[in-house]
C-alpha cells in the first residue's frame, strides 16, 4: 500500500516517546504506516457552529465562548473549579473535575472556542467533557472535523492526533494512486493522497465517505485480482491430459452398503472432469460434517489410483488421520489399492521400508498427518492432494506437500462451511463444491437447551440412551481448573470423576483432551469406538471429525462459552448413523447477548451454512473484519459483509481488467502485498508466483 519507508518504525516519529510507542504496539500500531491506516472511531465535528441554547435537542456543543465567572464547589481535595461562560445564546457552566488549573488558563473576560458535551444538570447547562481553545483567527484545534481514535494503554487522543498530523505531514507525498486510472475516474474516486489525508482529517462527512470509499475499493479490488487470477492461472497451467475409465471407482461404488447422494454423484463429476482436463484442479469441497466428503475423496483418489499416480490424504489430528485410513483400509484395499499410514509416531523401523516403498511408488494412497510434509519424505509420482479440514493448516504447510508432486491435483475440505461472500472473495467462486444432501435414513439430530442446574434431567435423558447400549460424549470449556480456579465453571478432570463415580458409576467412562500424550488418545479413542468405553468427557478435541456412530448423546456443558463453529461441530459427532441422536445444551448464568443469540441458531438451524451466515451476522461486520480464527480477511478499510456492494463491483471490475490485460498485476502493487499479508489464504497465490 506504501512505499518502503513507510515500514519506519513508529517510534521514530517526532512526538512519540518510548512510553506511547509502546501503548501504540498495544494497539498493533509499529509502523508510520500502521499508524496512516488507523483508523477513527468517531469524529468531533468542530467545524460547523453548534451555540448552548441547541442543548438538550443536541449534546455535542461547538460554540465561542466568553468567561463570565470563576466560581469552587466542594472543600479540600474535592474542591472543583465551574467555569461560568456565555455565547450569543445561552450560559453554561464548565466543571473542571481534576482542571482547577484551568482558572488561570481561562481569565473572565477572555473568548474561547469550546467544544463539549452538555446536559443541563441542578437548573444548569453543565459539561464535565470540554475542550477549549484561546481564540483566535487561526485556531489550532477548532473550525475542522476532528478523528477520534480507538484509545488502549496510556494513549490520549491528541497524542494519536500529534502523531497522525505528522505522519501525514511527511509522508503523505510519496503515497501514490494504486488503481487503473480509467477505475479512479470510472467512480471519481479522489486521489489516494487526499483519501488518506480525508480519512484522519475531513473537511466535511461526505468527504470522508468518499475517501473511505476509495480505500475499500482498492482494497477489495486486488483481492478480487489475485483470487480471480489465482483461478485463471491454475485454469491455465498446462499438464497432460488424463483420460479416466473411472471402472475402478465404480466397483467401489457397488461394494457399498448405501448409495451414494445426488451431491456426491455431482462432486465426483466434477473432480473426475477437473482431473481429465488439462490443468490441474485446485477445488474446495464444503460440506457439513458426516456429509460423505471423505468418501468422495477416497473415491476421487482412485481415479488416480486407476491412472497410474499416487494420492496423499492429509488429516489434521493423528486420531482422525488413523480413522480415515482403517475406513480407507475397508473401502479400498479389496479393490487392491495399495495404501499406507505415516504420523510423527510411526517408529523408524516402519518408517524407513515406508518411505521406500512410496518414492518407488509402491504405495498408491498414503494418509496421515502432518508427517506427510517432513522433508524425507519423496514420492515417485504425486498427482493427487487432499487436505482434510484445510483450515487447520498453514499455508506453507500445503504447499510443501503440493511441491512433492508435479503440479497435482488439489482438493482442499472443510466442515466449516464458509459463507458465499467468503468463497467468493478467496475462490473467486470458480472451483467450490458443496454437498448439501445429507445421506439418507439419517434422523436430525435433536437437540434441548437446558439451564445449569437441572443437569438431573439431561443426565436422566442420558442414562437411559446409555441402557439402550449407546454412547455419550460430555464436552467441557477447559481441561482443569488451574490455580485461579472460577468455581462455578466446570472443567472435564472434575467432572469426568463426577460422571464416573457419582453418576454413572455402572458404565465405563474416560476423559480425554489436548494434554493426554498421542498413543493414550488413540486407544481411549479406539475403545470408545469399540464401544467398550461408554462415556468420553472430553475438551473440544472431539471436534474434529471423530466418528462413532453408535454415539447418541452429545452434552456441552457452558454451552455460551463455545463459537457457534465449535457448536456445531460438536453436535455433528452424533448423529451419523440411523439412530435417533440428542443433544443437550447446558447454559449457565450470565449469559451474555450473543451467547443467548448462538444457542438460539443451534435450537433453530441445523445445518451449517445456515449457522456460518448466522455467526457472521451475531459477530458483526467488525468483528469479523478482525476474524482471527478463521484466518479469514483482515481487511483494514473494507468490511465483506457491510460493504458487499463494493465487492460486487470490484469483482466485475477486477474481471474484466484482467481479461483485457492479464499481466496486469504485479507483486510489487503495495496495496496488493498488504492485503494478501492480512489475509493469510492468499499468500500462496504470491509464493508461488514468486
Ligand atoms: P465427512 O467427511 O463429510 O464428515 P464421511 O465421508 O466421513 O463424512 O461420512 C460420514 C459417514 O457417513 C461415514 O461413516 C460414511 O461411510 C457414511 N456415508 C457417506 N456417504 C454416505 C451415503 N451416501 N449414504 C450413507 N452413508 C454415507
Ligand atoms: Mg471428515
Amino acid at each position: 500500500m506504501f512505499a518502503d519507508e513507510l515500514k519506519f518504525p513508529a517510534i521514530d516519529i517526532k512526538g512519540i516517546g518510548s512510553s506511547y510507542a509502546k501503548s501504540l504496539a498495544k494497539a498493533g500500531i509499529l509502523t508510520v504506516a500502521d499508524i496512516i491506516r488507523y483508523i477513527p472511531r468517531s469524529y468531533e465535528n468542530r467545524k460547523d457552529s453548534v451555540p448552548l441554547s441547541s442543548v438538550p435537542n443536541r449534546r455535542e456543543v461547538n460554540t465561542v465562548v466568553e468567561v463570565i465567572a470563576h466560581d469552587f464547589v466542594g472543600y479540600g481535595k474535592k474542591k472543583t473549579l465551574k467555569i461560568f461562560v456565555r455565547d450569543a445564546t445561552a450560559t453554561g457552566v464548565l466543571v473542571c473535575f481534576g482542571r482547577n488549573f484551568l482558572k488561570d488558563k481561562m481569565p473572565v473576560g477572555k473568548r474561547f472556542y469550546l467544544y463539549g458535551h452538555f446536559d443541563f444538570r441542578y437548573g444548569e447547562l453543565q459539561s464535565t467533557q470540554f475542550d477549549t481553545e484561546a481564540y483566535s483567527d487561526t485556531p489550532r484545534n477548532f473550525g475542522l472535523i476532528l478523528p477520534v481514535y480507538p484509545l488502549s494503554g496510556n494513549l490520549k487522543q491528541n497524542v494519536l492526533r500529534k502523531a497522525v498530523k505528522a505522519v501525514l505531514n511527511t509522508y503523505l507525498p510519496s503515497i501514490d494512486d494504486q488503481l487503473p486510472a480509467d477505475l479512479m475516474r470510472k467512480y471519481n474516486f479522489p486521489s489516494r493522497k487526499d483519501a488518506v489525508n480525508a480519512v484522519h482529517f475531513p473537511g466535511s462527512i461526505e468527504e470522508r465517505e468518499k475517501a473511505l470509499r476509495l480505500l475499500k475499493y482498492e482494497e477489495l479490488f486486488f483481492l478480487q485480482l489475485s483470487a480471480v487470477r489465482r483461478a485463471f492461472k491454475y485454469k491455465k497451467e498446462k499438464r497432460e491430459v488424463r483420460d479416466i475409465p473411472g471402472g475402478l471407482m465404480e466397483k467401489a461404488v457397488l461394494a457399498l452398503p448405501f448409495t451414494l447422494t445426488p451431491d456426491q454423484i455431482l462432486v465426483l463429476k466434477e473432480i473426475k472432469n477437473d482431473m481429465e482436463s488439462g490443468s490441474p484442479m485446485y477445488r474446495l469441497l464444503q460440506g457439513d460434517v458426516g456429509s460423505g466428503k471423505t468418501l468422495v475423496a477416497f473415491l476421487a483418489a482412485l481415479f488416480i489410483t486407476e491412472a497410474g499416480g499416487q494420492s496423499a490424504f492429509m488429516a489434521p489430528t493423528e486420531l482422525l488421520a488413523r480413522q480415515h485410513a482403517e475406513n480407507a483400509a475397508r473401502l479400498l484395499e479389496p479393490l487392491g489399492v495399495r495404501l499406507a499410514f505415516l504420523s510423527g509416531n510411526i517408529k523408524s523401523k516402519q518408517r524407513g521400508p515406508l518411505l521406500k516403498a512410496l518414492e518407488k511408488g509402491e504405495i498408491d494412497l498414503i494418509i496421515g498427518t502432518h508427517a506427510l510434509f517432513t522433508s524425507d519424505v519423496a514420492f515417485k509420482k504425486l498427482e493427487f492432494v487432499i487436505v482434510d479440514e484445510q483450515h487447520k493448516f498453514g499455508v506453507l504447510q500445503r504447499i510443501s506437500l503440493f511441491n512433492k508432486g508435479e503440479k497435482p491435483d488439489v482438493l482442499l475440505m472443510t466442515a466449516t462451511p464458509i459463507p458465499r461472500t467468503i468463497t467468493m472473495t478467496i475462490f473467486a467462486d470458480l472451483d467450490v463444491s458443496v454437498i448439501k444432501t445429507v445421506p439418507a435414513g439419517r434422523k436430525p439430530v435433536i437437540t434441548h437447551l437446558s439451564r445449569m442446574g437441572n443437569e438431573e434431567k439431561v443426565y436422566r435423558a442420558v442414562g437411559n440412551e446409555l441402557k439402550k447400549g449407546h454412547q455419550a460424549y460430555f464436552v467441557y470449556p477447559r481441561i482443569s481448573s488451574g490455580s485461579t480456579a472460577q468455581e462455578s465453571l466446570k472443567d472435564a478432570e472434575r467432572m469426568f470423576r463426577y460422571l464416573k463415580n457419582e453418576i454413572f458409576p455402572e458404565y465405563r467412562t474416560a476423559l480425554i483432551h489436548s494434554k493426554i500424550p498421542d498413543t493414550e488418545k488413540i486407544e481411549i479413542m479406539d475403545s470408545f469406538s469399540r464401544g467398550e468405553i461408554k462415556i468420553l468427557a472430553a475438551t473440544s478435541v472431539v471436534e474434529v471429525g471423530v466418528d462413532v456412530r453408535n454415539a447418541t448423546c452429545m452434552v456441552i456443558e457452558h454451552a455460551e462459552r463455545f463459537g457457534l463453529s465449535a457448536l456445531h461441530q460438536l453436535r455433528g459427532r452424533v448423529g451419523r448413523g440411523t439412530e435417533q441422536a440428542y443433544a443437550f445444551l447446558i447454559y449457565s448464568e450470565n449469559l451474555s447477548d450473543s451467547g443467548k443469540e448462538r444457542l438460539k441458531v443451534m435450537m433453530q438451524y441445523s445445518d451449517g451454512f445456515s449457522i456460518s451466515e448466522e455467526d457472521l451476522k451475531i459477530r458483526g461486520p467488525g468483528q469479523l473484519a478482525g476474524t482471527r480464527q478463521s484466518g479469514f480477511l483482515k481487511l483494514n478499510f473494507a468490511d465483506i459483509i457491510r460493504d458487499t456492494d463494493i465487492l460486487h463491483l470490484a469483482r466485475k471490475d477486477a474481471l474484466s481488467v484482467l481479461k483485457t490485460d492479464p499481466g496486469f498485476l504485479s507483486a510489487d502493487n503495495g496495496v496488493l502485498r498488504e492485503v494478501l499479508e492480512r489475509c493469510p489464504p492468499f499468500e500462496d497465490d504470491l509464493l508461488s508466483s514468486g
